[in-house]
C-alpha cells in the first residue's frame, strides 16, 4: 500500500509541483483582481430575512425587502407591450433561429416506426430520447433501449432519424415582428376571439413562440399543453377549456390527434405549423386544417391586418396551462399578464448579465412553465435563442449522423436550462468516459477533479485545469456556456458539482411550480453551497406553515422547517376547473394572493429555503414524471398475491419502488413451486421470491393500465402484517407513510443502492 503512494507520488510529483507554484504565484494576483473576496462576502450574505421577525416568516429578498417587485420595466405591464418593448431596444438583431436540415436517413419499420435492427454491439447514447419505447418529456435516458423484434428474436436498438443539420437560420426582431402581427390577424380573420381560447400543442419550436407571442397581443388566452401529454388527457383539456382553434404540428395531429379529433366537440380550426405544405385525408369535414403560412397571408392582407383589436390589459388572462399530472386528469393553471410579469421579474434578476450577448438554447417543452417563462424573458432582454431538441442537442445525440455537429456545438450558447435528469446523465456519461481512459489520463483527470473540487467548494476557481483538463468536457456544450439553470425537481450534490467543475459554471437552481409561475426561489451565482435552492425571488415570499402529522414545525432545530406557501404577485389565479380550486389559493388581508405548496421546506440563517419533503401523496420523479402513490397501490392491490401495499418514490430517483405484505399462502404455494423452501421469513427474503412478485405486479399493473413509471421496479416482501399496533398503519389501517419510511430504511436504501 506503501509503495503505492510512493509511486503515485513519484509518478505525479510534478503535477503535484506545477498546481502548488502555479497556486502561489497567480492566487494573489487572481484573489484581488478577479474580486474573489468581494464573491466569498457576496455567498455568505443573508439573503432573506422575515418580514415580521418570526420564524415562520413572511420571508422577503434582502434586495427588494419593503415591497415586490411587479415588473422589471415600467409601464410594460402586459406581455405584448413587453415584446413591443424589446422589438424597439433590439429590432435588427438574431432573436429566434433554427437548424436547416441539409439531409436525413431513416429506415421505416412496416409498423411506422423509425428504427433500425441492429445486431450487437449496440451503440451508447449520451443523450436517448426515445419516442418509440418510451414518450416522456424528461426521459433523456442514457444507454440501450432494446424494444422487442417484431417477429424475430433479433434484439433491436433503436435508431432514429438521423439528421444533417446547417446552420442556424436567425429570425430577426423585426421578422418576428412582422410573423407575430399577420398570424394574429390571420386568426381573426379565421373568427378566433378575445378572451375565447386557443390550444398549441406542439413541440418546441420557433412557430411555438411567435403563436404565444400572437396570442398575447391579441388577447386570445393560450391553453398549453405537453406534446408528449396521452391523447386522453389532451382531449380532456381541451374540451374543458373549450377551445376552437388548435396550433399543432403534422406529427401530432396524424400520430395523436386524428384519432381522438372527434371527440374534441368544439373544435373547428386546425393550424400546422409545418413549412412543408401537408395533405390530409380521413378527417371530419367540421374541421378546417390550415397551415401556419397560409394563415400568416390571410393575416397580412390589408383588410385583415388593418383592423383593430384590443389589447390585453394586465389581469386577463394569458395561458391556461395544463399540468402534466398523473392523478386523473391534468389541471389548467390560469395564469393572467401580471402574473407572468412578475415571475419573469422575479427570475431575470438572478441571472446577472441577462443581454444580447447571451445565447439560449431552447429544447426542453415549451409546455412547461419554466421553459415558456424563460424563453419569453429571453425575447425581453434581447438573448437570441436556438432551437434544439434532446434528440440533436449534442454531436453524439441519436438524431445528429455519425460525424455531424448536433445543436451545442454549432449555437454555443452561453445560458441553459436543463432538468437534474439532464445533468446526471450528463455526469454519468463523463465519468463513465473517463474510466474508459488510459491510466495517465484517468489520474490526471482525477487529480485536477479534485484540486478543483476543493477549489469550488471554498467559493475559488481552478482557471489552469479549466484550459487543461475541462475544456474537451466544455465543449460537449459548445464551450461557452456560462450558466446552468435547472429546476423542476432536486437536483443532487454531487452533480452540481461536477457542472461547477467540469463545465466551469454556476448552476442556478429554482424552486418553483406552475401555479406560481414558476417562480419561488433561484440561488444567487455567487452562492455556492449545494442541496439549497435559494432565497426567494424578488417578486415573492414565502412562509412556512407547520404540518403536524409530517412532523415539521416553524420552532425546529437548528432550522424553522414547514409547508411552503408563496405568496406574491406572480401567484395565479387558480384552476380552470372550480371544483380543484380547494383551499391551495388564499388572499390575505391585505389582498394578497398565496398558494400552498405542498412541499416542506427549511430555512436556513441567511435566507436560503432548502427543500425538505413533500406533503403531497405525489411524487414526482427525478425525470419529471408525477406518480400517485395511491393510485399505484390501489391498482397493485387487486394482486392475489398481494395483501397490503406500499409505494414509494424519491424524487431523486426515477423508480418506484414499494413494500408488500404478501398473502401467506399463495407466496408459500408459488415457492414451493418454484422449489423455494424455508420458514416463511427466508421465502420472503429470498431473492427468487421477490422477482416472482415483481413478475405478477407487472402483469397486474398493465391489466390496470399503469403507466411505465408508475410500476415499481424493486420490492420489499414483509414477513410481518401491518397492524395498528405496529404503528405503520392508523386505526383505520391507512398506510402511515412516513414511519413506513422510517422502518423500510435499511431496504430503501438497498432498492435505490448505486446512486
Ligand atoms: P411543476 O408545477 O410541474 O413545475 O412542479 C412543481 C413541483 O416540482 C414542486 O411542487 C416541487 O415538488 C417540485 N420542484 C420544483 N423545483 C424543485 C427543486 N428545485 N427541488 C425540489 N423539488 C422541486
Amino acid at each position: 500500500m506503501t509503495l503505492k503512494v510512493d509511486a503515485h507520488l513519484v509518478v505525479f510529483f510534478p503535477f503535484y509541483l506545477l498546481m502548488w507554484m502555479y497556486t502561489m504565484v497567480t492566487f494573489l494576483p487572481w484573489y484581488l483582481l478577479t474580486g474573489a473576496q468581494a464573491k466569498k462576502v457576496a455567498a455568505k450574505r443573508v439573503k432573506a430575512r422575515p418580514t415580521l421577525r418570526v420564524a415562520e416568516g413572511p420571508y422577503r429578498s434582502v434586495d427588494q425587502f419593503d415591497s415586490l417587485a411587479t415588473m422589471d420595466f415600467p409601464g410594460m405591464d402586459t406581455l405584448d407591450k413587453l415584446f413591443e418593448h424589446a422589438m424597439q431596444r433590439f429590432a435588427d438583431r438574431d432573436c429566434l433561429g433554427t437548424r436547416e436540415v441539409l439531409s436525413e436517413e431513416n429506415e421505416m419499420q412496416p409498423n411506422g416506426k423509425i428504427f433500425k435492427k441492429v445486431q450487437s454491439p449496440p451503440r451508447l447514447y449520451f443523450f436517448h430520447h426515445c419516442a418509440h419505447c418510451e414518450p416522456s418529456p424528461w426521459a433523456f435516458t442514457v444507454g440501450l433501449h432494446r424494444v422487442p423484434a417484431m417477429g424475430s428474436s433479433l434484439a433491436h436498438v433503436c435508431v432514429p432519424l438521423q439528421l444533417i443539420l446547417g446552420e442556424y437560420r436567425w429570425m430577426s426582431y423585426k421578422d418576428m415582428e412582422t410573423a407575430i402581427s399577420h398570424f394574429g390577424s390571420g386568426l381573426a380573420a379565421l373568427d378566433q376571439q378575445p378572451k375565447s381560447t386557443i390550444a398549441i400543442f406542439c413541440e418546441t419550436r420557433a412557430e411555438w413562440m411567435i403563436s404565444a407571442q400572437a396570442c398575447f397581443r391579441r388577447n386570445f388566452p393560450l391553453v398549453t399543453l405537453y406534446a408528449t401529454l396521452g391523447a386522453e388527457a389532451v382531449v380532456y383539456g381541451l374540451n374543458e377549456s373549450g377551445v376552437t382553434h388548435l396550433i399543432t404540428s403534422v406529427e401530432l395531429l396524424e400520430t395523436k390527434l386524428k384519432n381522438v379529433l372527434p371527440e374534441i366537440r368544439k373544435l373547428k380550426h386546425i393550424i400546422y405549423v409545418d413549412k412543408k405544405k401537408a395533405s390530409f385525408s380521413g378527417y371530419s369535414e367540421r374541421l378546417q386544417i390550415h397551415s401556419m403560412h397560409e394563415v400568416q397571408k390571410l393575416g397580412a392582407r390589408p383588410e385583415n391586418l388593418n383592423r383593430e383589436f384590443q389589447r390585453p390589459t394586465p389581469s386577463d388572462l394569458a395561458v391556461v396551462m395544463y399540468t402534466s399530472g398523473s392523478t386523473g386528469q391534468p389541471k389548467g393553471v390560469m395564469i393572467i399578464h401580471s402574473n407572468l410579469i412578475a415571475g419573469m421579474t422575479g427570475q431575470c434578476e438572478r441571472i446577472p448579465g441577462l443581454g444580447p450577448k447571451d445565447t439560449y438554447i431552447g429544447y426542453l417543452p415549451l409546455a412547461h412553465v419554466l421553459e415558456m417563462t424563460a424563453e419569453i424573458s429571453c425575447v425581453t432582454y434581447g438573448c437570441r435563442i436556438g432551437y434544439s431538441s434532446p434528440q440533436t442537442l449534442s454531436d453524439q445525440s441519436t438524431k445528429i449522423k455519425k460525424g455531424s455537429k448536433g445543436d451545442c456545438s454549432v449555437l454555443k450558447p452561453t445560458l441553459m436550462a436543463a432538468v437534474p435528469e439532464i445533468m446526471d446523465r450528463i455526469y454519468k456519461n463523463v465519468m463513465s468516459k473517463v474510466q474508459e481512459m488510459g491510466y495517465m489520463q484517468r489520474t490526471l483527470f482525477q487529480l485536477g477533479y479534485d484540486y478543483k473540487l476543493k477549489q469550488v467548494k471554498m467559493g475559488y476557481d481552478a482557471p489552469l485545469c479549466n484550459k487543461l483538463l475541462f475544456k474537451k468536457v466544455r465543449a460537449l456544450l459548445g464551450g461557452k456556456v456560462r450558466m446552468m439553470l435547472s429546476g423542476g425537481a432536486p437536483l443532487s450534490s454531487a452533480t452540481q458539482r461536477f457542472m461547477n467543475v467540469c463545465f466551469c459554471c454556476p448552476v442556478g437552481q429554482g424552486y418553483g411550480l406552475t401555479e406560481t409561475c414558476g417562480a419561488g426561489t433561484i440561488t444567487e451565482v455567487a452562492d455556492y453551497s449545494t442541496g439549497r435552492v435559494g432565497a426567494p425571488l424578488i417578486c415573492c415570499e414565502i412562509k412556512l406553515r407547520d404540518w403536524a402529522e409530517g412532523g415539521y414545525t416553524t420552532r425546529d432545530h437548528p432550522h424553522p422547517r414547514g409547508e411552503i406557501l408563496i405568496g406574491g404577485p406572480n401567484v395565479t389565479m387558480g384552476y380552470y376547473r372550480s371544483d380543484c380550486n380547494s383551499g391551495d389559493f388564499f388572499v390575505d388581508e391585505q389582498g394578497q394572493r398565496w398558494f400552498c405548496t405542498g412541499d416542506v421546506g427549511e430555512i436556513h440563517p441567511d435566507g436560503c429555503l432548502q427543500i425538505v419533503d413533500r406533503k403531497k401523496d405525489l411524487v414526482k420523479l427525478q425525470a419529471g414524471e408525477y406518480v400517485s402513490l395511491g393510485k399505484v397501490e390501489s391498482a397493485l392491490k387487486s394482486c392475489p398475491l398481494i395483501d397490503n401495499i406500499c409505494a414509494y418514490a424519491n424524487s431523486d430517483q426515477n423508480y418506484v419502488i414499494s413494500f408488500i405484505v404478501p398473502n401467506k399462502k399463495k407466496l408459500t404455494d408459488l415457492a414451493s413451486g418454484k422449489g423455494v423452501q424455508g420458514t416463511w421469513e427466508e421465502i420472503c427474503n429470498h431473492p427468487a421470491m421477490e422477482a416472482e412478485v415483481l413478475k405478477e405486479i407487472k402483469t397486474v399493473a398493465k391489466s390496470n393500465k399503469l403507466q411505465r413509471f408508475e410500476i415499481p421496479v424493486k420490492v420489499r416482501l414483509s414477513p410481518e402484517p401491518w397492524t395498528p399496533e405496529t404503528g405503520l398503519v392508523t386505526d383505520a389501517f391507512k398506510l402511515k407513510r412516513k414511519e413506513l419510511k422510517d422502518h423500510y430504511l435499511h431496504d430503501i436504501e438497498r432498492m435505490y443502492g448505486g446512486k
